[in-house]
């Protein structure tokens, strides 16, 4: 059966597809700004009718315990998946603008097959830890450590890859052993909609372990972060939002795992192949229009090469115009919201006001009228100062900084709130090591690298977040730990 087959999603509430309590919102393509159909706009009822299925799934069945029926359970998911693949695709480019490339990578194929490492883990975990027999206290004990799951957990999600961060959360808390209520952004609520349908309609998850609440209101998801039932929030997003969390989560001392936004820097240092890592730069900068929080937006050269380095990246960016997401050769589509575009304007009109200039871009593109679409630009003559250094700006901005030798460029990466991601370029891989060995950062593309994958721990240092997401550090974030210790 067609996915949405009436162009509007419903809540999965307790095992049920459901109308919201508060009726229904529009979802936009943002390439068209089109109307592609409603989703269920829960009510603050639809979300406490969640929050008490997935406790009472977690209290009252054994699905913590049996992870025959968890693993099965999420295959079942990533099969459904798969066979929709291409309706996915379709619906993952209209709604989220994602360009069709990304589709077969990080934005949608991917994360589906990222799923076979949480169920292999989940397998292959050593739940329990026997640390043998001694004496503490002179009380002969046998001491066993169990890893349990945390419980109810709260997901709440952003818009820009939101398969891959539903998924990243979704995948991992429910091999653990979590019950979990998931509520993406407003923006895209149709890519969690959908997961709701395939559970209800292709999976045997019992009620209540998976609830979707979509809703056009961020206080309906903020009420994960303050109810008592909730064991853990698992939040992506901004890191004002982040903040927000962390201070509600506090009444009830709940977990809190928050990957937050960046501001992250691509060093290129004097011996690298500077063209060749400044259209790199250039280029991932572009992707999806900017809007990944890991993307590398300050791109920090040695001083004496400056104006070559800002030519190789403007050349690169230029040939980048902002196109149809539809169209397999498109890197950079539109933002995801007028809201989005107006507040990357504000950014690109401050550069200016501070005394930078742009060496490409700078605005909406000449000839798209319809669309939220911004020019890849390129910002020159700022230091790291600038507020578009040390600002997410979440579009596809550049800005290009002077560093005086490794030390310098070493300072300015490090000298930001943010620590997510880094990149170093340089031809000599002892010293591109050292570099990326001293940046305050929880992921290092060295000379290329690429660190995404699903073993791979994801995550931020300083206000970037607290815990890791994916690999075995992301199984983990979702498991309790108990000491157990008997006398003999
Ligand atoms: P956002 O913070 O505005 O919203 C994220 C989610 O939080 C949405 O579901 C929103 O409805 C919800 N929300 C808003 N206010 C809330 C509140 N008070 N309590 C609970 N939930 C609330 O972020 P966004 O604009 O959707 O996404 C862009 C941001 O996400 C960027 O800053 C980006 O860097 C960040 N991001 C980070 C990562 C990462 O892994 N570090 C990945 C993707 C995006």
């Amino acid at each position: 059966m067609a996915l949405l087959g009436d162009r509007q999603s419903r809540l999965l509430v307790d095992g049920k597809l459901v109308t919201g309590g508060g009726g229904t919102f529009t979802t936009l393509n943002p390439a068209t700004e089109d109307v592609l159909g409603v989703a269920a706009d829960a009510s603050d009822a639809d979300m406490n009718a969640a929050i008490d299925a997935a406790r009472r799934a977690f209290d009252d069945t054994d699905w913590s315990t049996n992870v025959e029926l968890r693993v099965r359970c999420i295959r079942q998911l990533q099969r459904a998946m798969r066979d929709h693949v291409e309706e996915l695709r379709e619906l993952t480019i209209s709604e989220v603008g994602a360009p069709r490339m990304l589709t077969s990578m990080a934005q949608l194929e991917g994360p589906v097959e990222d799923l076979s490492f949480c169920t292999d883990t989940a397998e292959s975990y050593p739940w329990t830890t026997d640390l043998g027999i001694a004496a503490p206290m002179g009380i002969k004990t046998h001491r066993t450590i169990a890893r349990e799951a945390i419980g109810v957990v709260g997901a709440i999600t952003p818009w820009n890859f939101p398969h891959q961060i539903n998924l990243a959360k979704l995948g991992p808390a429910l091999a653990a052993g979590n019950t979990l209520i998931l509520k993406p952004a407003p923006d895209t609520p149709w890519a969690a909609a959908v997961l709701g349908e395939l559970i209800a309609e292709h999976t045997e998850f019992p009620a209540g372990v998976v609830n979707v609440v979509t809703s056009s209101d961020h206080g309906v998801g903020a009420r994960l972060s303050t109810d008592p039932r909730v064991d853990m929030v698992s939040f992506t997003g901004s890191t004002t939002t982040g903040r927000a969390v962390m201070s509600d989560a506090a009444a009830t001392l709940k977990k809190v795992f928050l990957e937050l936004g960046g501001k992250s820097a691509f060093l290129v240092l004097d011996d690298a192949d500077l063209a060749g890592a400044c259209s790199m730069a250039a280029f991932t900068a572009s992707m999806h229009a900017g809007q990944g929080c890991a993307i590398t937006t300050r791109l920090v050269v040695p001083r004496q090469r400056y104006d070559e380095a800002v030519e190789s990246a403007a050349a690169t960016m230029a040939g980048l115009a902002p196109g149809d997401p539809t169209d397999p050769g498109t890197i950079c589509g539109p933002v995801i919201s007028a809201r989005q575009r107006d507040r990357i304007q504000g950014y690109l009109d401050s550069a200016i006001a501070e005394g930078g200039r742009f060496a490409c871009g700078g605005g909406r593109p000449a000839g798209r009228d319809r669309g939220f679409f911004i020019e890849p630009t390129v910002i020159a003559g700022l230091d790291n100062e600038a507020t578009v250094a040390r600002e997410e700006i979440f579009g596809p901005v550049l800005t290009v900084i002077a560093h005086d030798g490794d030390d310098d460029a070493v300072r300015i990466a490090n000298d930001s709130p943010y620590g997510l991601s880094g990149t170093v370029f340089s031809g000599d891989d002892d010293r591109a090591a050292g570099v990326a060995a001293r940046l305050r950062v929880g992921t290092v593309n060295v000379n290329g690298g690429v660190w995404y994958s699903a073993d791979m721990p994801f995550g931020g240092y300083k206000q970037s977040g607290i815990g890791r997401e994916m690999g075995l550090a992301g199984f983990e974030e979702y498991l309790e730990i108990k000491a157990i210790a008997t006398a003999t």
